[in-house]
């Protein structure tokens, strides 16, 4: 089979990780005019996320994320690296076909199997090293 290349659709959100999403949250609603579309607690991936769009146009989201428990992947993330810049998310049609395009290039994959993400999505992240150092998330949009 020939190996194609995974053509990605829109930038849905560009994930933060953050000690305090309510307060970061805050700031950013404040000084920037965002907007909360979304606050969820993930307890499969222990963090609380907060989706921020702009009130002014359509462009991707941040997505905050809060660990809640000390064994969330974001609470060993911010103990590392300090807060900041988490991963970048890119909507795809079918997340499965995603993954599969991915590996087929060599790409290894965190997740070999959709999960649930938040917002109604099933997710899958590509490994960072793979991704010259860029954690990359594959969302599907379900309704
Ligand atoms: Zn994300």
């Amino acid at each position: 089979m020939k190996n194609e290349i995974l053509k990605v659709g829109d930038l849905y959100h560009i994930g933060i990780a953050v000690q305090d999403s309510e307060k970061t949250a805050k700031l950013y609603t404040e000084t920037m005019g965002l907007r909360i579309e979304h606050d969820e607690v993930v307890m499969d991936q222990g963090v609380r996320a907060i989706m921020l769009v702009p009130q002014k146009s359509k462009s991707a989201a941040i997505e905050l994320l809060e660990p809640v428990i000390p064994e969330s992947p974001i609470t060993k993330y911010i103990e590392k690296k300090g807060e900041g810049m988490h991963h970048i998310c890119y909507l795809v049609d079918d997340i499965k076909i995603g993954i599969s395009h991915l590996k087929n290039m060599g790409i290894e994959m965190i997740d070999n199997e959709p999960r649930v993400g938040l917002n109604n999505t099933l997710v899958a992240f590509a490994h960072p090293k793979s991704m010259n150092s860029v954690l990359i998330e594959l969302a599907q949009k379900i309704t």
